[in-house]
């Protein structure tokens, strides 16, 4: 499928926000997006006020961009969200929120989704005791994430077990000195930490 291979942090300088798309870089006052807070392109700068679909548009892209989603995959979450009870902003992010790579990101078993999803398709995970290579795969509450017993020993894991920093949010609980976490509960809303006005995905796709 697809995907994007241009440099990332333009995509934060479109987006007009950190999107947390290249790990340590972004903590740092390296991120472009702190130095030069305007749309990259010879006309970034030029004001533009967006109004309707332009909002509706720039929030689906800015939600697509921080999970690394094709427009397709969103597409199918935004129909399984839709199915499902509640409201369906919250669903579609939930969905997004228990995709393997994420929860690996999530669990501090790497420094950005990008590189979580390269990690999950090299096959260094187990989920529930059997090797996944799926980052899309979609994790429930209870599985079980653990690094590979062969990639342990490897010096990027030793490396990101050693400077790990503890459980990152709630409804996951990490034992690093095991090499795995477990989905403790369903991410809600609160917990998601991606500034986003879900109801406009909405309504873009309920158009
Ligand atoms: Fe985005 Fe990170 Fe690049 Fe900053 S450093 S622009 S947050 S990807």
């Amino acid at each position: 499928m697809a995907r994007y291979k241009g440099p990332v942090c333009r995509l934060c300088r479109r987006e007009g926000q950190k999107l947390y798309l290249k790990g340590d870089k972004c903590y740092t006052d390296k991120c472009p997006v702190a130095r030069r807070n305007y749309a990259p392109g010879q006309h970034g700068q030029a004001r533009k006020k967006l109004t309707g679909y332009g909002l509706q548009l720039r929030e689906k892209q800015k939600v697509r961009r921080f999970y690394g989603i094709q427009e397709s995959q969103m597409r199918k979450y935004f129909q399984m969200a839709d199915k499902m009870q509640g409201i369906t902003g919250e669903n579609l992010l939930k969905i997004l929120e228990l995709r393997l790579d994420n929860v690996v990101y999530r669990m501090g078993f790497a420094a950005s989704r990008a590189e979580a999803r390269q990690l999950v398709r090299h096959g260094h995970f187990l989920v529930n005791g059997s090797k996944v290579d799926i980052p899309s795969y979609l994790m429930k509450v209870g599985d079980v994430v653990e690094i590979r017993e062969k990639s342990r020993s490897s010096a990027k894991f030793k490396d990101i077990i050693e400077n790990h920093k503890g459980n990152t949010v709630r409804w996951i609980e990490v034992n690093a000195d095991e090499y795995k976490g477990r989905i403790a509960a369903e991410p809600s809303r609160e917990d998601i930490d991606i500034p986003i006005e879900e109801h406009m995905i909405v309504e873009l796709y309920s158009k």
